[in-house]
């Protein structure tokens, strides 16, 4: 099976055909969200990238199984195995119990994606789900002699692994510099190397969330629940892993090390990071406090916003930077993304009322269509499909306001080019249509100023446009009717 679809592998820094193991069948595991708290838009961006993946690659005829996680335990405030258990800090602080801020947040984060008008994905396992495959998975790299437990906790050793593997690999780091960077091992330390990382915990007393283990109670390290369900689901042996670009140096080169100590194999074949969105060039983070949630930047109510945009305009924003470079947030970006997402909406919602003429086509839709799938092909590069579609745009309106011709056929295939380009594989989807009461009162708006029209009232006419135009809608004549846009 080759579609021509080239992605950028991390592994080997650079663009690659795409051969999956067993095609058509794809196996793709991306790191989910950490539900301690509400996810903020950074975080929104990672996922709405592998949407994109996920839906071009069923697109293009391949037939994914795409898991997605739940970090719901063992998560550290500090990046080794430091810290309070956010879970446990954050139920302390709600008065709740830590699954019911599991629930809560899940929840939420299910509410943003849908909104968002992203695929769920095919199976999304929790880290508490898979306690007992996270304990075989750690029993198996310690009878293979690449971790260690000292009092209750148990350590990967990593100055034994790297004899053998690369522990840089994802990352092509030095060795050398990444020891002189990390914190020199003091007395009241248990581990034996400085990068070693803990694969189980033992708990406190205290300690809210605690499993029984051979090493007694206590939870798991966070990176060995991705190792544990990623095999669990898709095999030692994979095609995609993807997440941030910030799980790259620790989490997932934790990752690649935990997997190759236990089956010998490097679990996934490509690796594939999404860049991050920031605020002023920062990375948008939790914990630097300069995370917007969706519901603030879906009503304006943060005082960074000038006003508030929809959910498919922050996408469509998204969407217009390839998912490998920064994204920066910023007023005057989104409001150039809701102008460009109107006239497409806009051009979409004429795409019925279109009539086809006799003779040849006016514009090559079959040239349009194969610049989107090179674009597709070529590491999945939204930015070039966005401009190829203002360009169908451009032919909608040309060929609606009788300036060009295109046959019955040729407008079938403009229709399908905007179905699976615009719907299917972008996700996008008109707000304002799917808004019924708007929509209703629009046509009777419309309504009352044709007959009022028609009885030479232009008074009353005049009084509808100009009077909806004062509250954003466009109202646009034209030989087959009226139809309206937000403006
Ligand atoms: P977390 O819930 O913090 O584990 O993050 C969930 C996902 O969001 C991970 O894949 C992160 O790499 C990603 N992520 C975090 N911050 C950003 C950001 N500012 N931009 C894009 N992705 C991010
Ligand atoms: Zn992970």
């Amino acid at each position: 099976m080759n579609t021509g679809l080239q992605l950028y592998n991390t592994l080997t820094r650079k663009k690659e055909p795409f051969e999956p193991l067993h095609a058509p069948n794809v196996g793709m595991y991306v790191c989910g969200p950490t539900v301690y708290s509400d996810v903020h838009l950074g975080n929104c961006r990672t996922f709405i990238s592998f949407d994109l993946i996920f839906r071009y690659l069923k697109y293009a005829g391949y037939k994914v199984r795409y898991v997605r996680n739940i970090t719901d335990a063992g998560h550290l405030e500090g990046d080794r195995d430091e810290g309070d258990d956010k879970f446990a800090k954050r139920a302390k602080l709600e008065q709740l119990e830590p699954m019911e801020i599991v629930q809560k947040y899940t929840i939420g984060f299910h509410d943003v994606m849908r909104m968002f008008n992203t695929l769920p994905p095919s199976i999304e396992p929790t880290a508490t789900g898979h306690i007992c495959e996270q304990i075989e998975m750690i029993k198996e790299i310690m009878d293979n002699g690449y971790a260690y437990e000292v009092g209750g906790t148990v350590y990967f050793d990593v100055d034994k692994y790297s004899k053998e593997y690369n522990y840089t690999i994802l990352t092509n780091r030095n060795l050398e510099d990444m020891l002189a960077n990390t914190r020199e091992l003091g007395g009241q330390d248990e581990k034996h190397g400085r990068l070693d990382f803990a694969l189980w915990i033992k708990a406190k007393p205290e300690t809210l969330m605690q499993w029984p283990s051979p090493w007694g109670w206590g939870f798991p390290g966070w990176h060995i629940e991705c190792s544990a369900m990623s095999s669990k689901y898709l095999g030692a042996e994979f095609d995609i892993h993807g997440g941030g670009m910030d799980l790259a140096a620790t989490h997932h080169t934790n990752e690649i090390a935990q997997s190759e100590a236990c089956s010998h194999k490097q679990p996934a074949r490509y690796w594939m990071h999404t860049n991050m969105l920031t605020v002023n060039g920062a990375r948008m983070s939790k914990s630097a406090g300069n995370g917007f949630l969706p519901g603030e930047l879906f009503t304006g109510d943060h005082p960074l916003l000038e006003k508030g945009y929809s959910p498919m305009t922050v996408k469509f924003f998204m969407l217009q930077a390839h998912y490998r470079s920064t994204l920066d947030f910023s007023n005057e970006a989104l409001d150039a993304s809701e102008k460009g997402f109107r006239r497409l909406m806009s051009a979409m919602g004429l795409l019925d009322k279109l009539h086809a003429s006799e003779g040849t086509d006016d514009f090559d839709i079959d040239a349009i269509r194969e610049n989107c799938i090179r674009a597709m092909n070529d590491d999945f590069n939204s930015p070039v499909v966005i401009a190829e579609l203002f360009e169908a745009t451009r032919v909608i309106n040309s060929v609606y306001d009788g300036k060009a011709k295109l046959s019955a056929a040729g407008l079938e295939k403009l229709k399908v080019l905007m179905h699976d380009f615009v719907s299917d594989i972008f996700g996008l989807k008109d707000e304002e249509s799917s808004n019924v009461e708007l929509n209703s009162v629009l046509d009777l708006m419309i309504d009352i100023r044709r007959s009022a029209k028609e009885n030479k009232d232009y008074a009353t006419s005049d009084k509808i446009r100009i009077g909806l135009q004062g509250i954003g809608i466009q109202l646009k004549d034209s030989k087959e009717g009226t139809t309206w846009n937000k403006i």
